[in-house]
């Protein structure tokens, strides 16, 4: 489980965010969330856990209405 909600990408609005854990050299290990178009070339939205929850806080709470629920 990711430890923080998965909301729908506030760049596309097509999408939602997906989460992931780094495995490259400079931060091994480090949290991060990117949009599910990121590798289709669809989105550019990503940004490190850190940055994730300030963004978070900056959409405020109708984020949390907008989760889709993946089947
Ligand atoms: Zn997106």
């Amino acid at each position: 489980m990711p430890p923080l909600p998965l909301i729908l990408c506030p760049e596309c609005n097509a999408g939602n965010t997906l989460w992931f854990v780094s495995g490259t050299v400079e931060n091994p290990g480090r949290h991060f969330y990117e949009c599910e178009w990121h590798e289709l070339g669809g989105c550019r939205f990503w940004k490190w856990e850190n940055n994730y929850i300030v963004l978070q806080h900056l959409l405020g709470s109708s984020t949390l209405a907008r989760i889709r629920v993946s089947a």
